[in-house]
């Protein structure tokens, strides 16, 4: 737990949030500011900074995050159409929010990355 960070706080509930997903290691819940039709965030519960800090779970935590992605888009119900899976890491790629978190993007045609 990290006092300064939103979304350590979402995560024990001191700041209000939409969840679609809990549980021990992870939560989901939808993007304050969506760039698309469905944005949800994979956060892990812990306060975890980098991709490579997800290994203090243990080995299958990233396989872990990826499933819970999958899951929440098939719950969405855009498995059929498509969606994007992003994680910003650092500074060239814009990341906010120092609270590792995956994005689910989906909804519409998402055009090329770049
Ligand atoms: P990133 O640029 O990858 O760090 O993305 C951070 C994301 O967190 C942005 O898409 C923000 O819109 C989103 N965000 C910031 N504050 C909140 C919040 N309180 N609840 C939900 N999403 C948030």
């Amino acid at each position: 737990m990290e006092h300064s960070c939103v979304f350590c706080k979402i995560g024990i509930g001191d700041i209000p949030s939409d969840f679609v997903y809990s549980d021990e290691f992870f939560f989901v819940i939808r993007d304050i500011n969506p760039v698309s039709p469905t944005h949800l965030l994979v956060i892990p519960q812990q306060h975890v900074t980098v991709l490579g800090g997800l290994k203090t779970f243990g080995r299958n935590s990233f396989i872990d995050m990826v499933e819970i992605a999958n899951y929440v888009a098939e719950k969405e119900g855009i498995m059929e159409s498509g969606f994007r899976l992003v994680i910003n890491q650092g500074r060239d790629s814009g990341q906010e929010i120092e609270h590792l978190h995956m994005h689910v993007l989906g909804g519409h045609s998402l055009g090329a990355i770049g």
